[in-house]
């Protein structure tokens, strides 16, 4: 536990959940956040409102629905009833934008979790909004997929219906700026040592490696979030297989999404770390589908990122591509074991050529 986490102890695991999860969906200002990304909040209502045929007269489940745009959206799409499900007070808030919006005879909002909530019947379609970074940051998709088990009438569809990660080598300063970080620190570490020895007669060497990995992992041991301008890529992405929402498990899930994937590089410049990111596609499902299927993509767009931004994992030292070189990528994401909502990746880059290589195991908090 970290010192910011002070706070946690003592707690349930449900009320660190809160605390560290569902709380900050709680406040206007993160809601609105998600809802002025356009990219995404235009992603949702082109799927639901150019897919008329298929909402109207049907009952749907909005899994999260935060302010309740998402259900609202449906509302307006002519669904018959929209049960609209979200865990923190934010639901009251929700509740209120739905009257004056006149939505209130489609729209319920019931504040509760999904897995503990009760609905009146069952769905013909589940929309939500559960994208973490890198796609399954937060894990909020076990939630929609207990709704599935729970709510959806057999043949009935998902939206978002299909989800891919993507890993692409890049450039990037941020690679170099964070090595230097890190040298400094650890230079800080050889001064600290000798002062120690000299003021007061204390060997601590024997910290010295626990010190090194400690701090690697904080300087060069995370997926961080960065805008990626498409500029920066070296190649295309390798791509994850298509994540089917009406067919996968969440034992699926908790064994990890990994795969590997090799690409050409249009460019001899180093590789400095490996960029990943997501798409979902909103197709319906195999008995209903889309009449006007969408994608939200989050890739380095010279036009601006999505909320989501891209997540990027250093490699240091820098792999040195050969002419003509191809790059494999091997990956595989797991949720933690501390705290399931956060990301563990383990990403192992080679130059098929040369057999130069990284491998390295990142958190995503
Ligand atoms: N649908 C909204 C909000 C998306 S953010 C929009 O598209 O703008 C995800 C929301 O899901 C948050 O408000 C969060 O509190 C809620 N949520 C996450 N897990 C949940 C669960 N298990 N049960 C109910 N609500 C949940």
């Amino acid at each position: 536990m970290s010192g910011s986490e002070k706070h946690l102890q003592g707690q349930s695991p449900d009320e660190q959940d809160y605390l560290r999860y569902f709380r900050s969906y709680s406040f206007i200002s993160h809601q609105r956040s998600m809802l002025e990304d356009h990219k995404r909040t235009t992603a949702y209502y082109h799927a639901i409102v150019k897919n008329r045929r298929q909402f109207e007269g049907k009952v749907v489940l909005d899994v999260g629905t935060g302010s309740g745009i998402l259900a609202m959206f449906a509302a307006r799409a002519g669904a018959r009833k929209v049960y609209a499900v979200e865990a923190t007070s934010m639901a009251e808030h929700a509740r209120k934008l739905v009257e004056v919006n006149q939505l209130q005879n489609i729209v319920t909002v019931i504040q509760g979790t999904m897995e503990t909530v009760e609905l009146p019947e069952k769905v013909d379609i589940i929309v939500s909004e559960w994208m973490g970074y890198l796609l399954l940051r937060e894990t909020m998709l076990d939630s929609v997929l207990v709704a599935r088990d729970r709510f959806l009438k057999p043949g009935g569809a998902m939206y978002p219906s299909h989800a891919r990660l993507f890993w692409a080598p890049i450039k990037t300063e941020e690679s170099a700026l964070r090595k230097e970080d890190y040298d400094r620190v650890m230079e800080h570490w050889e001064w600290f040592l000798l002062d120690m020895k000299n003021l007061y007669n204390i060997d601590m060497d024997v910290l010295s490696q626990p010190y090194m990995v400690e701090q690697k992992q904080k300087y060069l041991g995370g997926g961080e979030w960065a805008e990626v301008h498409p500029d920066q890529l070296l190649s295309a992405p390798v791509a994850s297989v298509s994540l089917d929402m009406h067919q996968i498990t969440i034992d699926e899930l908790k064994a990890g999404v990994s795969g590997e994937g090799i690409v050409a590089l249009h460019s001899q410049q180093p590789i400095e770390a490996i960029c990943g990111w997501f798409d979902v596609s909103f197709r319906g499902s195999p008995e209903n589908p889309a009449d006007n299927p969408i994608e939200l993509d989050t890739a380095p767009d010279a036009q601006g990122a999505t909320h989501w931004g891209q997540t990027v994992f250093m490699i240091q030292p820098p792999l040195q591509p050969q002419v003509q070189e191809s790059v494999s990528i091997r990956y595989a994401v797991f949720r933690r074991e501390d705290y399931a909502r956060l990301l563990r990746v383990q990403l192992h880059t080679r130059l098929a050529s040369s057999g130069l290589e990284h491998k390295q195991e990142f958190g995503v908090d």
